[in-house]
C-alpha cells in the first residue's frame, strides 16, 4: 500500500499546477512522500491492529465477567471511561502540537538542503557560520517541539494508565473485602485477577501509543488533503499545429499580477522573439505557452482550440523546450537524450546528438553513450548541457519549439556549435524564442517587446528600429557595449 500509495502521490505531483507546488516547500512534499506515508503505515499496520485488539478484549472481558459477579466486574471497569475521557480530552492539544511537530521535523532537512547545496557560495562569502546557525536553530526548534509534544501530552498518557490500572488494585481491594465477608469464592477471586492481568496490559500498552496514533492520522490528513488538490485538466486533443494567440491574458505567480493584459499573436511555421529588460515577463509568456500555469484572466489558444481545454499531456507533445537551466538525471547520456522520446532506438538517439553537435564531446567520454552523468548533470559543462537539452528536442521532433537562447553566457566554441544545432532544430517549426542578445533576433519573423508585464510594441526588426521606442533603446544600448574591452 506504500510503495503504490507513494507512486501514486508522484504521479498526482506531476499533474498539479507549477503555481500550486511554487507555493509548498519542497522539503514538506518530499517528507509527504517518505515520513507521512512511513507513519500511515506504521499505523495502519501495527498500532491500529493492536489498539483494535487491545479495546476488543476488555470489552469482551467485561460482558463475560458481568455473568459471573457484577460488583467484581464493575470495580474492575470503573477507571476506564474516566481514561477514555482524558485521552480524548488531550487530542485536541496533541492535534495543534502534532501538526507543529511535523513543520519542525520538516525544517530542518530543507536547512540541512541548503547548507550543502550552497555550501561553496558560504565558503566564498564567509557565510558557513551564518548558514550554521539557521541549521543548528532548526534541529533546536525541532527539539523543542519534540520536548513540548511528550511534556503536554505525557501528564495525560500517564494518568489514563494510572486510571486503568487502578481497575486491577480495586479488584483486589473489593475482592479481599467480598471474600472475606464470605460472598466471593477463592476461585472467582483468583479468575477476577488473572483476567485483569491479561486485559490492561495490552491496554496500557496501546495507550503508551496513542500519541503515536494520532500522529498517523495527522500524516494520514496530509497525504490525503494533497491526493484532494485538483489535477490541471482537460480533455480536448492538442491540434497538430496551429497560431499560439493570447487574449488579454493576465497571469501572477502569486497575489502580484505580473502579466498584465497582454494579447499577441504568435504564428505558426515562423520565429517569434520575445525580448524585453530582464523581469519583463518573457519567461512568464513562455510557461503560459507550454501550460505550465493557467491564466488568471483571459485566455490562450493553440490553434484555435483554449489551451487550459487540452489535455496537458497531448498539448505537451507538441511542445519541445529548451531552457536555460537544463536539468540532467542521474542516469546514462543516452537516457538522458531518450527523454525526448521514450521509445527512441540508439541509431535515433546518435543520429539525434550529431545534429545537436553533441555526438563528438559525447564519444571522448570514458563511456561514450553510456557515461553516468552526475545529479543535476554537474560533470558537463553549461555547453555540453545545453546542447544534450537540445538533441532531447531534435528527438522530440515537436512542432512548437520555446527557446531560451542561452549563448549569451557561453564561451565563443561552444556558442558557435549551439548556434549550429538551434539552427537544424527550429527549421520549419513554430518557435518562440527568448532573445537577450537583439543581434540574434534580428531575422526574426515577428518581434514581441515586453515592458513591465504589458507588450510594448510589437513587429520585425526594421519596423521597430523606425519607431523610436524601447527596442531602438535597447538596441542602442547593446550596441554601445559591444566595443566594451577588460
Ligand atoms: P523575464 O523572463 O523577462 O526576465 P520573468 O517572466 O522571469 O521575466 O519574470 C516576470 C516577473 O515575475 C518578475 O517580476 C519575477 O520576479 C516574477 N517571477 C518570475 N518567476 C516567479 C516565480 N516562480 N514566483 C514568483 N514570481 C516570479
Amino acid at each position: 500500500m506504500s510503495a503504490s500509495g507513494r507512486i501514486s502521490l508522484a504521479e498526482h505531483l506531476r499533474k498539479l499546477s507549477l503555481g500550486f507546488l511554487g507555493k509548498r516547500d519542497p522539503g514538506d512534499l518530499s517528507s509527504m512522500l517518505i515520513t507521512d506515508f512511513t507513519m500511515a503505515e506504521t499505523g495502519i499496520s501495527h498500532y491500529l491492529p493492536q489498539l483494535m485488539g487491545a479495546l476488543v478484549m476488555p470489552v469482551l472481558a467485561f460482558v463475560s465477567l458481568l455473568w459471573i459477579d457484577l460488583r467484581m466486574a464493575v470495580a474492575m471497569f470503573v477507571a476506564l471511561p474516566f481514561a477514555m475521557g482524558i485521552l480524548w480530552l488531550s487530542t485536541s492539544v496533541q492535534e495543534r502540537l502534532s501538526g507543529r511537530q511535523i513543520k519542525a521535523k520538516v525544517n530542518p532537512g530543507n536547512r540541512l538542503e541548503e547548507y550543502l547545496q550552497g555550501i561553496r557560495v558560504m565558503k566564498a562569502y564567509n557565510l558557513l557560520g551564518d548558514r550554521f546557525v539557521r541549521l543548528r536553530d532548526a534541529f533546536a526548534e525541532l527539539r523543542r517541539a519534540c520536548i513540548r509534544l511528550e511534556a503536554l501530552l505525557g501528564p495525560f498518557v500517564l494518568l489514563a494508565i494510572t486510571l486503568v490500572r487502578a481497575g486491577l488494585t480495586l479488584v483486589v481491594l473489593c475482592g479481599t473485602y467480598l471474600l472475606l465477608g464470605g460472598q466471593l469464592s477463592i476461585l472467582t477471586f483468583v479468575m477476577f485477577l488473572v483476567v485483569g492481568s491479561r486485559v490492561f496490559d495490552p491496554l496500557t500498552s496501546a495507550l503508551t501509543n496513542f500519541t503515536e496514533f494520532r500522529h498517523f492520522s495527522i500524516s494520514g490528513g496530509r497525504i490525503l488533503s494533497l491526493m484532494n488538490e485538483p489535477e490541471m485538466k482537460g480533455t480536448k486533443e492538442a491540434p497538430e499545429d496551429g497560431n499560439i494567440i493570447f487574449e488579454n491574458v493576465s497571469f501572477g505567480y502569486q497575489e502580484k499580477e505580473v502579466l498584465h493584459g497582454i494579447s499577441v499573436i504568435l504564428s505558426r511555421n515562423s520565429l517569434t522573439a520575445l525580448v524585453g529588460p530582464s523581469g519583463s515577463g518573457k519567461s512568464t509568456v513562455m510557461k503560459l505557452c507550454a501550460r505550465f500555469y493557467d491564466p488568471t484572466k483571459g485566455r490562450i489558444l493553440f490553434g484555435g482550440v483554449p489551451v487550459r481545454e487540452i489535455e496537458p499531456e497531448k498539448l505537451m507533445s507538441r511542445i519541445s523546450m529548451v531552457f536555460q537551466d537544463v536539468y540532467l538525471f542521474q542516469d546514462s547520456i543516452r537516457n538522458n537524450i531518450r527523454f525526448g522520446k521514450s521509445d527512441a532506438t540508439d541509431e535515433e538517439i546518435v543520429a539525434a546528438a550529431k545534429k545537436a553537435c553533441c555526438h563528438d564531446f559525447i564519444m571522448h567520454l570514458p563511456h561514450g553513450y553510456d557515461t553516468m552523468v552526475g545529479e543535476g548533470g554537474c560533470t558537463l559543462s553549461g555547453g555540453e548541457k545545453q546542447r544534450l537539452s537540445i538533441a532531447r528536442a531534435m528527438l522530440k521532433d515537436a512542432q512548437i519549439v520555446l527557446l531560451d537562447e542561452a549563448t549569451a553566457s557561453l564561451d565563443p566554441e561552444n556558442e558557435v556549435e549551439i548556434q549550429k544545432a538551434i539552427d537544424t532544430l527550429i527549421k520549419g517549426r513554430t518557435v518562440i524564442v527568448i532573445a537577450h542578445r537583439l543581434k540574434t533576433i534580428m531575422g526574426a519573423d515577428y518581434i514581441v517587446v515586453l515592458s513591465d508585464g504589458k507588450v510594448e510594441e510589437q513587429g520585425t526588426h526594421s519596423e521597430l528600429m523606425c519607431r523610436d521606442g524601447l527596442y531602438r533603446k535597447l538596441w542602442n544600448i547593446q550596441e554601445s557595449t559591444l566595443g566594451w574591452t577588460l
